[in-house]
């Protein structure tokens, strides 16, 4: 059921389904936090992810996406997103975004999560600076969804959101304008697309059952993007190193549900005063 400006809108019992799949995505994402360390390939992570995937009933979504070989985009450091899976180990230090997708019953999620190697010790404070401001701005944005409100009001809050977080601390952030969140549903990549930047048009009104992956990428330089010559994996032009957090999110009159997340949002949402409102 499409509405007006082609927001698609769910039933509650399709958003429940979106939430088994959700669910899934939250789960791989945590157990390959818990996996990654020194010295691992990238290719052993995505193992780990498809079988747990796969084990839980679910098919992973990316694997065969237009020919894409991995069921993890797994981008190291200057990789921005949808690095594939293969030999390169990486190391303590290393940030690396992760980010999965999968399928029960026909339905979609789809999150993604950045981390540095070897945990805080190994990492550098802007490094971790930046990967909280990330984090920041993806809830910031998922905040800011309410039904009756400007679904692009998201790309303004994100983009707030990382400014104040520049400012705060003394650092360049870039906002990748080239990728951006999307609807989700039955498949993967839904109209409409959602800026993680102001925009002139405030966009589409969200209405109840709206549901949307907003996923924003900053960088610790310049927004400016290319595709290596594999085809998938986007890295920074500048070479700094970039992060990526997303979530795969509903919206009802009672507030919002983050698929993705195995709390469903509840302790972030509540730090920031937005409504959390699973469906029963
Ligand atoms: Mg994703
Ligand atoms: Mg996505």
């Amino acid at each position: 059921m499409f509405g007006r400006r082609g927001l698609d809108v769910k039933t509650p019992d399709q958003i429940r389904k979106m939430r088994v799949a959700g669910l899934v995505v939250g789960e791989t994402l945590e157990l390959i936090r818990g996996q990654v360390g020194d010295g691992m390939s990238t290719r052993d992570l995505d193992a780990s992810a498809e079988e747990y995937i796969r084990g839980r009933g679910a098919t992973p979504s990316f694997l065969g996406y237009h020919g894409f070989t991995g069921s993890l985009c797994i981008s190291v450091n200057e990789e921005v997103v949808h690095g594939i899976p293969g030999p390169r180990t990486v190391r303590d230090g290393d940030l690396v975004s992760i980010d999965c997708g999968a399928i029960v019953d026909g339905w979609h999620g789809d999150a993604a999560i950045s981390l540095i190697v070897g945990g805080r010790l190994a990492a550098s404070a802007r490094d971790l600076a930046l990967i909280d401001a990330t984090e920041a701005s993806m809830w910031a944005g998922i905040a800011a969804l309410a039904v009756g409100s400007a679904l692009y009001d998201v790309g303004a809050a994100v983009e707030d959101c990382i400014t104040e977080a520049a400012r705060a601390d003394g650092a360049t952030y870039g906002i990748v304008e080239d990728y951006v969140g999307h609807g989700i549903g039955t498949e993967m990549h839904q109209d409409p697309q959602v800026p993680n930047y102001r925009v002139r048009d405030r966009g589409p009104i969200v209405r109840s059952g709206v549901t949307v992956a907003i996923e924003p990428m900053i960088t610790l330089g310049s927004a400016e993007t290319d595709v290596l010559d594999d085809e998938w994996t986007v890295v920074t032009q500048d070479g700094s190193r970039a992060a990526h957090w997303e979530h795969s999110v509903a919206v009802t009159d009672a507030g919002i549900w983050v698929l993705t997340a195995l709390d469903g949002g509840q302790k972030c949402l509540g730090a920031l005063g937005a409504p959390y409102a699973p469906l029963a």
